[in-house]
């Protein structure tokens, strides 16, 4: 088959964080598929066809990205940050496993990108300096009960916790119940970050303790990554700016200590 499909990260925002190869991925093909917004932030080039799409409809979205290809087009299908965190790349292997036998014989290349956590971790400082997870708190593709039972699990087990999609016009209590869960398992001084739109225009990093986070989930949105620290993440004050939150890649004590410790 003379197609190809490329699933290629664009990164948090900006376009120095796209990579060399994501960036030679998206000259390279004739056609462009992906959610309305991840497109307009790619400049059209000259005999490059933009396929836009609703955000919720990811499998269909890759079975036509899939489709393109068969008929011989260079595809190139984008997701903000990484296409394999929370994104389009499952989608794609979904529609692949799932589609017609002669799509696997196709060029599939997946390019990835700066994802949202590893941008966040970078304004702060380095809160992911210890083992950590991320989780998405949407309850768009599973149910509720899973988000609440993989919390409790790295809560005590106690992980740095990246939270995508943490809330949303639809989902307005998933964040406050998710952070009040937290602090079943850690102290009250915790630190929390909420980051947002990193790398745009309007990027915006405080840090929290967990007490006010619970008090302030109302301020995040879709484009903001969460990050609750583990018992040993700490903050480093400066003078008139937010402090820098680090997490140490020693540990001295399990976790099982730690929730006998909690305040
Ligand atoms: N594939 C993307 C994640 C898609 S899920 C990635 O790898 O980053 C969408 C969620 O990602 C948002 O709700 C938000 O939690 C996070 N996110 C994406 N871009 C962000 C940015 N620039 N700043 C902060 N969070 C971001």
């Amino acid at each position: 088959m003379s197609g190809s499909l490329a699933i290629v990260g664009l990164g948090p925002g900006p376009a120095h964080w796209l990579t060399p190869a994501a960036q030679a991925a998206l000259d390279a093909a004739t056609d462009l598929v992906g959610y309305g917004p991840y497109l307009d932030r790619i400049p059209v080039r000259q005999g490059q066809t933009k396929h836009a799409s609703d955000n919720r409809v990811e499998v269909q979205r890759a079975a036509h990205a899939l489709e393109l290809a068969a008929a011989g087009h260079k595809v190139a299908v984008v997701s903000g940050g990484d296409p394999g965190v929370f994104a389009m790349a499952a989608a794609v292997f979904e529609a692949l496993e799932a589609g017609d036998p002669t799509w696997r014989a196709l060029e599939i290349t997946v390019e990835p990108g700066v994802t949202a956590m590893l941008a966040a971790a970078a304004k702060a400082g380095a809160p992911l300096g210890g083992d950590f997870c991320a989780i998405s708190l949407s309850d768009n593709l599973k149910p509720w009960e899973v988000v609440t039972a993989r919390l409790e699990a790295v809560l005590a087990a106690d992980f740095v916790i990246c939270l995508y999609n943490p809330i949303s016009k639809a989902r307005p209590w998933q964040l406050g119940t998710a952070l009040e869960l937290a602090a079943q398992h850690r102290a009250a001084q915790t630190p929390v970050i909420f980051a947002r739109a990193i790398g745009r225009p309007d990027e915006n990093v405080r840090v929290l303790r967990l007490s006010e986070a619970i008090a302030q989930a109302g301020t995040a949105d879709m484009a903001t990554l969460v990050m609750i620290g583990a018992s040993a993440t700490r903050t480093i004050a400066r003078e008139g700016t937010e402090p820098y939150v680090y997490t140490p890649r020693s540990v001295t004590k399990s976790p099982c200590a730690t929730s006998q410790g909690r305040t």
